[in-house]
Parts: structure tokens; C-alpha cells; sequence
């Protein structure tokens, strides 16, 4: 079973790059992000506030989330419904990095991802993966850029998408989720010590692709 952790900090170009390289080795990705912000799609459609860990505990211990794969894409089911569009709402960027704070939340989900990754080769994109999810992980990245850098493909990303977005403010949520993953008590987003860093602030997707291949070859 081969099990890829890559990590970093929004924006940083780790869900591209996974789909580059899932592609490439033939492997599943599981973009573990898509499941903090179903799990607050999910409070937000229960009209539950995510800071309130005590409401939102029974809402995520019994939530309906499935992960699909439809041609070779994945697919986050919520409730029976397909919500992968529904998730990458701006606003609801903010709520999943609250939510993915509460304990209860985290615990459900690792669980799942856990899941996943013991039963297929896989490629999981996340903040904890190589630190906490998948500590035994054969290898590890941790991608990282600029935040600047960082705002800008998100800020296309989502132009691209019809949303309307502000660049400074989608910067300064940036950020703040940052701050937030990085500070929250339990699995934060952390650099696991034996992952490989890349400063991706001056490379394309393609060339981050290529160094991570680099490094699964030569093992
Ligand atoms: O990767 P993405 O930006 O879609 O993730 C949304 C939020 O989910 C992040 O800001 C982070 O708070 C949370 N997250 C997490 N652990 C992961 C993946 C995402 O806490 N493994």
C-alpha cells in the first residue's frame, strides 16, 4: 500500500499538484479539506453555530458524508447530495477552518481518512496528514509559499468560478486560516520533521509535480 501525506497551508498548490500526481502513479486522491467544509456545510444547514462544539458534536457523530469517485474525480456527498460546489463557497472557507478546530470533528474525520488511506494507495492533501493522520506515511511533503503568492491562485481560482471576491480580503483570510490552523490545540497544521519542504512560491504546479516525482523515483 503506497500512502503520500502533502501538506501545507491554503493555497500553497497541494490539491492541483495531488491530482497531478494521483494521475500520474494511478492512485486515489482524497482531498481532506472537501470534509472539514462538508462538516460545515453541515452545521451551517443544521443552523448550528461551528463555534459551539457541544451542538455541533451530535450533528457531525451522526453525519451522512460519503466519499466518491466519479471518473476519477472526487465527489463529497452530503446528506445523499452532491455538494463538492456547494463546499468551495467562499464563505464557508472560514467555517471549516473553525470547525476543523473542535476535537469531536477532527476525531470523526481522521478516522474516515484513515480508513481510506488502509485500504487503497492514495495521496491525501491536508494540514495534518504526515504529522497526525498518516504519522507511518512512506512519504511525506510539505508545500509552503509566499501568502501573497498564496491569495493570488486563490483569488483566480475562484474568479474563475464566477464567485466575486475582493483580493485584499480574500488575502487577509488567508491569513487568518493560517493562524487558526496553525494554533489550534489539537493537530494543528504542522511540518511533520521527517517531511520534505517546498517553497512553491516560484514554481508552477508542473515543476512542483515533477520534484515530488523526483523524490517518490528515487526511493
Ligand atoms: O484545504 P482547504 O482549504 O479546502 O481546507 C479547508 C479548511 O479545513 C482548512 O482551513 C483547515 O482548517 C481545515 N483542514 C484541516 N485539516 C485537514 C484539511 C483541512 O484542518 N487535513
Amino acid at each position: 500500500m503506497i500512502n503520500i501525506a502533502l501538506d501545507g497551508p491554503a493555497g500553497s498548490g497541494k490539491s492541483t499538484v495531488a491530482k497531478m500526481i494521483a494521475k500520474k502513479l494511478d492512485i486515489l486522491y482524497l482531498d481532506t479539506g472537501a470534509m472539514y467544509r462538508a462538516c460545515a456545510l453541515k452545521c451551517l444547514k443544521s443552523g448550528v453555530s461551528v463555534k459551539d462544539e457541544s451542538a455541533v458534536e451530535p450533528i457531525i457523530s451522526n453525519i451522512d458524508l460519503k466519499i466518491e469517485y466519479k471518473n476519477g474525480s472526487q465527489v463529497t456527498v452530503l446528506d445523499g447530495e452532491d455538494v463538492s460546489l456547494d463546499i468551495r463557497r467562499p464563505e464557508i472557507s472560514m467555517m471549516a477552518s473553525d470547525v476543523s478546530a473542535l476535537k469531536c470533528v477532527r476525531l470523526k474525520m481522521v478516522e474516515m481518512q484513515r480508513l481510506i488511506a488502509k485500504n487503497m494507495n492514495c495521496i491525501l492533501d491536508g494540514r495534518d496528514i504526515g504529522s497526525f493522520v498518516l504519522p507511518d506515511a512512506e512519504y511525506k511533503f510539505f508545500v509552503t509559499a509566499d501568502s501573497k503568492v498564496r491569495a493570488e491562485r486563490r483569488y483566480k481560482e475562484l474568479i474563475e468560478r464566477g464567485n466575486a471576491v475582493e483580493f485584499e480580503s480574500l488575502h487577509k483570510e488567508i491569513l487568518q486560516r493560517d493562524y487558526n490552523d496553525s494554533h489550534r490545540d489539537f493537530a494543528p497544521l504542522k511540518q511533520a520533521d521527517d517531511a520534505i519542504v517546498i517553497d512553491t512560491s516560484a514554481m508552477t504546479a508542473e515543476e512542483v509535480c515533477e520534484k515530488i516525482m523526483s523524490y517518490i523515483g528515487r526511493k
